[in-house]
């Protein structure tokens, strides 16, 4: 079994916290179009076991209902894709309608994974997002109407902007929508390089509020306990039976295969490989048939650090069978660390393995990184 992602490097507006690959100048659309396909075909791809595809970006609903085909007529040309599970795609709001709805619909997606981010005006402005709250909510509106599609929705909290009164509210609002069932929730941080960075540094807004954001965390943790969902990974969420097939995949190490400037892929076992992050170059070398790649043979080390870092931020933690297949001595090497963990209340231990507690998910990649192997 295995996934396929493709990413679409384009963005109306360029997001200032946002470190993704994404070009705004939209002009050479059509030739990046025409090289993912391109590398698609040049792909091997096995012909049967393809259980999701997810394109991702950027932002892929700016697409032509043409350069979707182009795409897709590639993919269809290499694997069966008539018995797949899941096929999500991420849309902004602002470019939701009835026609891309429609189109969307044809192509057989049953997923869209909506950018929201915030419902508070000011917020996306600050951000620099490319839609107003108004857009968001005729996007919702229109595709509630879609029984076919259930909806996943980002939302991003722990800002400088966002009280945690309007936090909860935000919550309380999409729980509003029948077809949303998935909620991907981040909190802001700041990468380098980002116009978000520059305006920390200059004191233009403030740093993140540590504190801010984790009481919003624990506000979204009583939320999604409340309403019954499921908090299954720790910036992901849903209603019961709706989790995310493509990204639990990633998380269960099963192979997928990644098209476009900057998309990952990993053979399910010990290669891991990524595109060129920028669209010019990534064009160039598939016109000349080659694959603009770089290649990483993952270590044993390199593997089991995988493992933790991943593994400790799912709701079933990390289980002994399964890292002891990797490394028979390291619950035995790890014995008084992890006790450490257990006394300051960060992680639960049982005879299957041990997972987070909210406390500890508040922290949980500085948690991970001290157990990695160097
Ligand atoms: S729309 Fe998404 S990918 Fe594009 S800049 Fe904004 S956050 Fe980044």
């Amino acid at each position: 079994m295995f996934g396929i992602y493709v990413h679409i490097p384009f963005c109306r507006k360029a997001c200032h916290y946002c470190n993704f690959h994404f070009s705004t100048s939209l002009g050479n659309r059509t030739r990046v179009v025409n090289a993912i396909a391109a590398e698609i075909r040049l792909t091997h791809i096995p012909q049967t076991g393809c259980q999701s595809i997810y394109f991702g970006g950027g932002t892929p609903s700016l697409l032509h209902v043409d350069e979707w085909e182009i795409i897709m007529k590639a993919i269809k040309s290499k694997t069966d894709i008539s018995n797949i599970q899941e096929f999500t795609v991420e849309c902004n709001p602002e470019d939701i309608d009835s026609d891309l709805i429609e189109n969307l619909k044809q192509l057989g997606v049953n997923r869209v994974s909506l950018g929201l981010q915030s419902l508070n005006e000011l917020e996306l402005k600050a951000m620099n997002r490319a839609h107003s709250k108004e857009q968001s909510l005729t996007a919702l509106a229109l595709l509630n109407k879609e029984k076919s599609i259930t909806l996943s929705v980002d939302l991003i909290y722990g800002t400088p902007w966002k009280s945690d009164e309007e936090w909860q509210g935000e919550l309380d609002f999409i729980k509003k929508y029948s077809t949303i069932k998935h909620l991907s929730a981040y909190a802001l941080t700041v990468e380098e390089k980002t116009v978000l960075a520059h305006q920390v540094n200059k004191n233009i807004i403030p740093p993140i509020d540590e504190d801010k954001a984790a009481l919003q965390f624990d506000i979204l943790q009583k939320h999604i306990k409340k309403v019954g969902w499921e908090a299954y990974e720790i910036s992901n969420y849903c209603a019961e039976g709706y989790r995310a097939i493509h990204n639990s995949n990633y998380w269960n190490f099963l192979p997928y295969y990644g098209f476009g400037p900057s998309a990952h892929s990993y053979d399910g076992d010990t290669l891991r490989y990524w595109n060129e992050p920028n669209n010019a170059r990534y064009v160039s070398a598939i016109e000349n048939h080659s694959f603009p790649r770089e290649i990483e043979k993952l270590t044993e080390n390199d593997r089991l650090n995988e493992y933790i870092m991943v593994k400790l931020r799912t709701k079933e933690g990390i289980v002994w069978s399964d890292i002891e297949l990797l490394r028979m001595s390291w619950r035995k090497e790890k014995k008084t660390m992890l006790e450490h963990y257990k006394s300051n209340g960060w992680i639960d231990i049982d005879e299957s393995g041990f997972y987070l507690t909210n406390k500890g998910r508040l922290i949980g990649d500085e948690l991970s990184a001290n157990l990695f192997e160097s």
